[in-house]
Order: C-alpha cells, then structure tokens, then sequence
C-alpha cells in the first residue's frame, strides 16, 4: 500500500513538474515564467519583474502575483483592455505599453505614464526590446472587428529570447517579417481571429520554437487545437507545441 501510495505521489510530483516546465523559458537574464491568466491574459515573471499582458478579468486572478511592474496592452476590446482590471491589479502608475486608440480610452489615473507606440514602432523599457507589429483580420477591410493600424502585436527580447505576441490578427502579410522567434503566442478563434488553418500557416512562417497557442475560446466552444498540432506536425515536427490552461476561470 505504501508503495502504491509512493508511486502515485512520484507521478504527481513528474505531472507538475512537466506542467512547470512547460511555463519556463531559460533567457540569458534568468528564467521566463509565463502563467496564463484567461483567454488573451497573462502574467511573466522574469529578471526581478512581473509583467502583465493584456490584464482582463477579475482581479482576483492575479492575487498569486505582484503587482505589475510593466503592462502591455494590444488593443482595446474588452478581453484585452479592462479599466477594472488595472485598477484592481494596481497598475495605477505603471508603466504601460500602448496603442493609440487605447491611449485614447485610458482614465486620466493611468495616463502618466504611457509609452504610446504604433505598428512600426520600436523601444526600450526595463531592459525589454520591444518592436510593435500589425494585428489586424486579414483581408484588411474598413468593416474588420480588427482593423489594420489600430492594435499592436508584441515582439519582445527578454534576455536574447524573441517572443512574438500576436494581439488579435488574421494570418496577414507581414508574418513572414516576423522572425528569428522562440516562443510565440498566436491567436485563434472564429469569427474574430484566425481559424486553425490559418494560424498553423502562420505558424508555419513565423518558425517560432514554441508556439503557445492562446485567445482560443470561440462562440460556440473551443478551436480544435488537437487539428492544428496535426496540421502544424504534418509540415514541421520541430515546432513544439504548448497547450496551458488559459479557461481555468
Ligand atoms: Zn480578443
């Protein structure tokens, strides 16, 4: 019986510790923790910071974390933007990375301190490369529920590692501008985003060697991740696949 009891506990202590390894990214810096929050929501822990990534949702979510030290925000909508949220997480006078339009919508509380950054655009902040890219649903339309120039996607060198944050997009064009990635996160969901198709083409040309993908919730349920491991084996069996748990909540 004990040694039943030992052998379970073994495999909990092996599963946890997969679990943990699929959160952790050596960097040249130490290493980067990313713990999902919900859908398009996360927080890293890296190089002495917490950094929070599109914050929405109950604040009680990041009661686990410290307080931001550094926020990035895509754009505006509300399962990438919430006023509540910041505030909840005492983002108030924090630096936050920003796209126009959501600078625009942001209370006075919060606007101290903004880098307003455009697609195109590049900086520096708390040792953070960071190279703003489009997001938009391709083909780009005046109609599009994301329309071309108004949200960032992210690519951030923490420590020589490239993430690519994709923000909410279509598999457009400038992917294939998009490299030298390790770890990036794609969005996929119908009818805002991507389909699974599409975002394993742009998996596909972005080569990053990890690919998170995230922001997959749909209206009627979820993306078939399991379709598009297959479609992203099928071309290339080198990329690594991470599935977190993004709809605990
Ligand atoms: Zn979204």
């Amino acid at each position: 019986m004990k040694i039943k009891t030992a052998f379970f506990s073994l495999i909990i202590l092996f599963s946890s510790l997969s679990a943990y390894n699929q959160k952790v990214w050596p960097t040249q810096q130490g290493d980067l923790k990313i713990y999902p929050i919900q859908h398009a929501s996360m927080v890293w822990e890296w190089n002495g910071l917490t950094i929070y990534i599109d914050p929405a949702g109950n604040p009680d979510s990041y009661n686990h974390f410290a307080a931001p030290d550094l926020v990035f925000i895509t754009h505006s909508h509300g399962d990438h933007l919430s006023k509540t949220t910041l505030e909840g997480v005492n983002a108030e006078g924090v630096p936050l990375v920003v796209p126009q339009e959501v600078a625009d919508k942001m209370d006075e509380k919060f606007k101290s301190d903004l880098t307003v950054l455009a697609n195109g655009e590049n900086s520096e902040i708390m040792e953070i490369e960071i190279e703003c890219v489009p997001a938009y649903n391709y083909p780009a339309t005046d109609e599009s529920r994301h329309i071309k120039g108004v949200g960032n996607g992210y690519v951030l060198t923490l420590g020589g590692t490239r993430i690519y944050i994709s923000g909410d997009t279509g598999n457009m064009p400038e992917m294939n501008e998009i490299e030298n990635i390790d770890i990036a996160f794609l969005c996929m969901n119908l009818p805002y985003t991507m389909d699974v198709d599409d975002a394993a083409k742009a998996t596909l040309i972005v080569q990053p060697k990890i690919i998170y993908p995230y922001h997959f919730r749909s209206q009627g349920g979820f993306s078939d991740l399991e379709k598009f491991k297959s479609l992203l084996a099928e071309e290339n069996g080198e990329i690594e696949v991470r599935i977190l748990d993004w709809y605990a909540q």
